[in-house]
């Protein structure tokens, strides 16, 4: 893969994947997620509870004392700065650590503290002095594989004897070697084959089965199936955890055939809304002419900060091209760059060094910058059948009504598109007004 730097004289080398949309790809925005995330997210909702059996009693905890951890573990958490439990931990850490285990589905969205939960669940459960994997956990890429273990790794500093090992492709193990860490984390893929060809896990010793990201799991052809015939070899006694950011009624049938008996959590997300959002339109001729209009826009308002989005790459590289040769401080972030390069470009936008961030729908959702206070359509969002795409419009431009400040859309609207927007508009029952971009007094 390339990446797109301009070349000296600003201009971008175009090629073939330019016309290319960028497709959403599920595992690299989650992997983009961790990486940009700062903090836990908050969600004013409460959690929803389905207990297995809804007679015996039901525990949360305020303080992670009340769990009665391992010194060590304890003080692993406070060293990673953890003061008391998340919203999700505060019911799902008593389920997790209770004798005799149960089994556990639980659904929030990314950042809420799910990864921490179940890797404290390993933790607790592991004995260091016997030396072979007592806990599992699938994950659906190499890199969300690595991303957890770190979180083992900072958590279980104080666990000494406490080992991770990464079941990925490309990490040999010299034949006749037994495995002899507690932890093992891997894609289901190579799991399968440690499990069942090459022997070195035994299953049935697993007493923490951890299915993560199954909505993403979900999403990779083959994995659904490889992770079910790894769940039949566990234990009756194996604990079994499975954790999803969304729940759609695909996720929740394998979540269903994978866990039995479960207890099942749930924490909804904080809801996108338009209510705090001016929207406006300006009808335009050409893609010079919504330049135009963007810069009339960009000159008439002091700006915060800017995200931009076009829909395709070479769209978002020419947009980008011109701005720069006109003065502006812009960045490109599209599908074409590894995840590390998107998130540290989003770091850097974050931070403030660029004001304004070019981009096509590979971060749409997911990424929220609070300081944002322009979004601006360059070009409408559509999808194949050529009809407005709602969801990624609300993804977009909508802001969580809780910690909403106001903020403005611009929509760049050549005529033949204009039923487009007003279907948006009817969509959401929300007004768009028009703008001359030669008077900005409109707006405010
Ligand atoms: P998820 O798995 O739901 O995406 P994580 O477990 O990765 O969420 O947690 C999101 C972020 O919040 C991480 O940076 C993590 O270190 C932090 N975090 C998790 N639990 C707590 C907690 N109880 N207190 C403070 N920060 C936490």
């Amino acid at each position: 893969k390339t990446t797109t730097v301009p070349n000296v004289d600003g201009s971008i080398n175009n090629t073939e994947e330019d016309d290319e949309e960028d497709v959403v790809d599920l595992a690299a925005n989650s992997l983009l997620n961790k990486l940009i995330r700062q903090s836990l997210v908050e969600s004013s909702h409460r959690v929803e509870v389905l207990q297995k059996d809804p007679s015996s009693p039901l525990y949360s905890v305020k303080t992670f004392e009340e769990l009665r951890l391992k010194e060590e573990l304890l003080k692993g958490i406070y060293a990673l700065g953890f003061n008391r439990p998340s919203k999700i931990q505060e019911m799902a850490l008593p389920m997790m650590l209770a004798h005799p285990p149960q089994n556990l589905i639980a659904q929030s969205q990314s950042g809420t503290g799910k990864t921490a939960a179940f890797v404290l669940a390993m933790l607790s459960r592991v004995n260091a002095l016997e030396l072979f994997p007592q806990c599992l956990c699938l994950a659906p890429t190499y890199e969300l594989a690595l991303q957890t273990g770190h979180v083992v790794e900072r958590m279980g500093k104080f666990c000494v004897d406490v080992q991770v090992m990464y079941a990925i492709r490309g990490n040999q193990i010299p034949r006749g070697t037994d495995v002899t860490k507690q932890i093992v984390i891997g894609t289901p893929g190579t799991v399968l084959d440690w499990c069942f060809k090459r022997k070195l896990i035994d299953l049935t010793k697993i007493r923490v089965f951890v299915l993560d990201e199954a909505d993403v799991m979900i999403d990779t052809q083959g994995f659904s199936d490889q992770s079910i015939r790894i769940q039949r070899a566990l234990s009756s006694e194996c604990q079994m955890l499975l954790f999803s950011a969304t729940f759609e009624d695909s996720v929740w049938q394998f979540a269903e055939r994978i866990i039995p008996d479960p207890n099942v959590i749930k924490l909804r997300r904080e809801e996108l809304t338009l209510n705090n959002i001016r929207q406006y339109y300006v009808l335009c001729e050409s893609r010079k002419d919504k330049y135009q209009a963007l810069c009339n826009i960009y000159g008439g308002i002091t700006i915060g900060q800017a995200i931009i989005f076009c829909q395709t790459r070479r769209n978002a590289k020419w947009l980008t091209v011109k701005m720069i040769q006109d003065g502006h401080q812009v960045s490109l972030l599209s599908g074409e760059l590894t995840v590390d390069q998107r998130a540290s470009i989003i770091q850097r936008f974050r931070d403030g060094k660029e004001k304004v961030l070019i981009t096509t729908n590979v971060c749409a959702r997911g990424i929220d910058v609070k300081q944002v206070t322009i979004v601006v359509n360059f070009d409408l969002p559509v999808n194949q059948a050529e009809e407005p795409d709602y969801e990624i419009y609300l993804h977009r431009i909508g802001r969580t009504g809780r910690f909403g400040k106001k903020g403005l859309a611009f929509n760049m609207i050549e005529v033949d598109k204009l039923p487009l927007l007003m279907k948006i508009q009817d969509h959401f029952n929300s007004n768009i007004n028009q703008l001359d971009p030669e008077d900005m007094d409109e707006i405010e």
